[in-house]
């Protein structure tokens, strides 16, 4: 046997060992030598040896089975070596262990400390873990709920099909399965292998204010209403007088002034409650296959009316494709990218209008030659009063609210909205809708 020459424990017990070894053969020789037999002397120190390494082998075999009540002996030599190897390799198992719970329960404490409910899901959906909040919400109880698949104890037909889908990038808020009065937002957060991490959270107070905001609003602006329509009734009246020779002739400017800002107030308050009722959802309207050809083909009059022939204005619309949906909104959408276009393109521009389908969907497109949109503006387009020149919106009569009211009426339909824009040079809105909502009637595509 090669030994090597390092002086590192094993080495030195190998060392050991084979001195060791070496000794008991040359005593087993001379004692052999000494009796007359030198075989036997052999045969009767090999023996010791082998019995030896049995009896190391046997204890080591104990302690394997039971390592906590057994203990290793100290045989010194190769053997005591590699038990003293062995046992530092268990101390350094139990820090690392002790290390790891140490860290394990140091999560589960903070998890349990958070206000959301924390739910750990095997790759069968199968509760694993939950912390006091996710007990609270949920009503989870220990030990009967772990390994209950979730499905099973949220039964909303909404969290169902959200949990069964597997697209876990958006929340889905349900009432809660113990008190119908709480609202629960749900949302899974897939890791590791096939695992997922539901996160639970409690949104009752967030709904009822964000309701009473949406009803204010509709409320305001449902009061607003009557007062301007008896101020507007009065105005059109004094603009009969107002003409040539008549009692108010001198107030014909103040009073043109005041029937544009009281129809100004008339459309913001129209579309300030549009909005309300899309927020809300309460457009109660049943959903339907609407003929987009035909409403396409109004709106588009209804622009050349706006435009009064300062625009090339085109549409090219795919004969028979419907798209189901409310027709209101769907008449929302066209109609404020058409008065967009049309508003934000200068004399002489162009305006193309495109409804088609293909293998994504059907798409509505709106192209203006215009002033175009800063690359800075585009994702803050849709949010509310956002204009990118307030006084020029104003002057134009808009309200700021169009494209919010057209974005809230495209997630009604599962639409997404895609604008691109460069400045000085135009602007293409192109609305898409997915392929289940669009309806093919058997006709010819046709231009118009
Ligand atoms: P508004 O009533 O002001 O038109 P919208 O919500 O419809 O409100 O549009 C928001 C802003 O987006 C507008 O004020 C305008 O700055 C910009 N915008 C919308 N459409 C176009 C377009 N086709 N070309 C250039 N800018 C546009």
């Amino acid at each position: 046997m090669a030994l090597s020459t390092d002086n590192s424990p094993m080495s030195r017990a190998w060392r050991a060992e084979a001195v060791h070894g070496c000794s008991l053969l040359a005593v087993a020789l001379l004692l052999g030598w000494a009796v007359g037999h030198v075989y036997a002397a052999l045969m009767l120190a090999l023996l010791l040896y082998l019995f030896r390494q049995l009896l190391n082998l046997r204890a080591l075999g104990q302690w394997v089975l039971r390592p906590k009540k057994e203990e290793l002996p100290e045989p010194g030599g190769a053997w005591g070596e590699v038990f003293e190897q062995i046992l530092d390799l268990q101390r350094r198992n139990r820090k690392r262990k002790r290390r790891l719970a140490g860290i394990l329960s140091e999560f589960q404490a903070s998890t349990a400390a958070l206000p959301d409910g924390a739910v750990v899901l095997s790759p069968r959906g199968q509760i694993v873990w939950f912390n006091n909040a996710a007990q609270a919400l949920l009503g989870l109880r220990v030990p009967q709920d772990v390994g209950q698949r979730v499905p099973n104890l949220v039964r909303h037909p909404a969290f169902t099909s959200y949990f069964e889908r597997a697209e876990f990038n958006s929340d889905v808020e349900v009432p809660s399965p113990i008190n119908p009065d709480v609202t629960l937002s749900f949302r899974v957060i897939p890791y590791g292998n096939g695992q997922r991490l539901l996160i639970v959270r409690d949104v009752s107070e967030l709904l009822r204010v964000e309701t009473a905001r949406r009803d204010f609003v509709s409320n305001a602006s449902h009061e607003l209403r009557t007062p301007l329509t008896v101020l507007r009734g009065y105005l059109d009246m004094m603009d009969g007088d107002s003409g040539e020779g008549g009692r108010l002739q001198a107030w014909q400017a103040p009073l043109t002034e005041m029937r544009t800002q009281a129809g100004r107030m008339e459309a913001l308050i129209s579309d300030m409650l549009k909005l309300a009722r899309l927020e809300a959802d309460v457009v109660q309207s049943r959903q339907d296959v609407v003929d987009m050809p035909r409403l396409l083909a109004g709106v588009v009059e209804a622009g050349k009316g706006l435009s009064r022939d300062r625009h090339k204005i085109k549409a090219e619309i795919q004969a028979g494709l419907q798209v189901y949906g409310r027709e209101s909104e769907l008449h929302s959408i066209a109609s404020n990218l058409l008065s967009n276009a049309v508003q934000y393109t200068p004399e002489g521009g162009e305006i193309a209008l495109r409804w088609w389908s293909d293998d994504k969907g059907a798409h509505l497109a709106v192209r203006d030659t215009g002033i175009g949109i800063a690359p800075a503006d585009l994702s803050r387009l849709t949010e509310r009063f956002y204009r990118v020149d307030a006084g020029r919106s104003r002057d134009q009569g808009g309200t700021g609210l169009g494209l919010a009211i057209t974005k809230h009426a495209l997630e009604h339909h599962e639409g997404k909205l895609q604008i691109d824009s460069t400045l000085g040079k135009g602007t293409t809105f192109r609305c898409s809708f997915p392929p289940h909502r669009r309806h093919q009637r058997a006709a010819l595509a046709a231009n118009s």
